[in-house]
């Protein structure tokens, strides 16, 4: 027998072929989204507005089905992380961070992270898998239903959390498609961001696949430091990173910008010189840059840097005319600050503890 279709895995285009093949007619896409995303309904047997046979042959043939909520913390300042069983000993993180006038949801979109950044958590774990459009999907839907109860609303989503989302290509590339689709969340594709830490053929790949939001995790304006903190950098130096970066801002109708984040690892790259370095190498893109200050986690060998460093550091790059915006740390006391996230992961990847020292 085969294995049933958790439908949540699919956008609209694919809905489309899927009741097409089963002899029904297209308006069936528009009334199953309808009664996932706008009415939370899971179960085929209370979709009201389908034949009794096409219920039985879901049921048959078809789930819906969403991870449990392992554990949900909450931070004082509101943040609030979601961990989501995935089986077989793996768990991802979901984090709500509330802010006046957003709500702004960071998605996970593997299990782990294979590239192994020196100063993130989720790099420490190692990797397991990717995870399927549903898995992405439902860290959404289960936010969202949680959040209804309490009267508050995700206005934004992030691929922040665990993993490297231009290394699922096609699952993060539908649950985007999802993200934006009217009959699902219908979120505008300004407040749907994909954050990478530079897969050059992919994201030279992502100007003509989506048109969601843009964010590179650059962390050094040079190869050499880079090489070091981002290791994906030795197979995709900056120059190449820069070139599919001015590919994407040319490429589509509407007009691109693009957000730089720059985690800030005192004595490492927050000093004056390093600030003017980076304001050249960006100085002719449109782009805003984000500083991070360093979150730490257990056995991260590096400190964040001082408040008046991070400020001269922003000073440097504002002169040079470029926006740049200090991030707020937010929810560290319950771990799910940038690059804190961890989950539970059965690291298949076999690279150890050797790169924690
Ligand atoms: N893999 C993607 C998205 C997940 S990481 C990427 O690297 O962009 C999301 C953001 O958190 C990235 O900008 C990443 O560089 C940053 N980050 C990772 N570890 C961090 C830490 N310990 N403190 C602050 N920011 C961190
Ligand atoms: Fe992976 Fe991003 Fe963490 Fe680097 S910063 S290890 S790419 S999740």
């Amino acid at each position: 027998m085969n294995e049933k279709q958790n439908l949540l895995n699919f956008t609209q285009q694919s809905l489309d072929i899927f009741f097409a093949e089963l002899g029904e007619k297209p308006y069936r896409t528009k009334q199953l989204m309808q009664w996932i995303y706008h009415q939370q309904e899971f179960d085929f047997n209370q979709m009201l507005n389908f034949s009794k046979p096409l219920r039985a042959k879901l049921s048959e043939i078809a789930t819906l089905e969403l991870p449990q909520i392992a554990s949900t913390n909450f931070a004082l300042d509101g943040v609030i992380k979601f961990a989501l069983e995935l089986g077989e000993n793996n768990q991802i993180e979901t984090v709500f961070i509330p802010e006046k006038e957003r709500g702004t949801l960071c998605i996970s979109s593997q299990v782990g992270c294979a590239l192994a950044c020196t100063f993130c958590a989720t790099g420490a774990q190692g990797f397991n898998r990717n995870l399927s459009t549903a898995e992405i999907i439902a860290q959404v839907l289960i936010a969202q239903s949680y959040l209804a109860d309490k009267n508050q609303r995700i206005s934004n989503v992030v691929f922040m959390g665990m993993g490297e989302p231009l290394l699922n290509e096609q699952a993060v590339y539908a649950a985007c498609s999802l993200l934006l689709d009217d009959l699902a969340f219908g979120l505008s594709r300004r407040k749907v961001t994909i954050s990478t830490s530079g897969v050059v053929p992919a994201l030279e790949r992502m100007a003509d696949t989506t048109p969601v939001s843009l964010a590179i995790s650059l962390h050094a304006a040079d190869d050499k430091l880079r090489d070091e903190l981002v290791p994906i950098n030795q197979k995709y130096p900056i120059k190449k990173l820069l070139s599919a970066c001015q590919k994407y801002l040319n490429s589509g109708t509407q007009q691109r910008h693009i957000f730089f984040e720059y985690v800030m690892l005192a004595g490492v790259n927050d000093s004056a010189e390093q600030a003017k370095k980076l304001a050249k190498l960006l100085q002719k893109l449109p782009v805003k840059v984000n500083l991070i200050p360093f979150n730490p986690f257990p056995q991260s060998r590096y400190q964040t840097s001082e408040a008046t460093t991070i400020k001269a550091f922003q000073d440097i790059l504002f002169k040079h005319g470029i926006r740049t915006m200090t991030r707020r740390t937010r929810g560290d006391e319950i771990a799910s600050a940038c690059g804190q996230l961890a989950g539970k992961v059965v690291d298949k990847s076999k690279r150890g503890d050797d790169r924690r020292h």
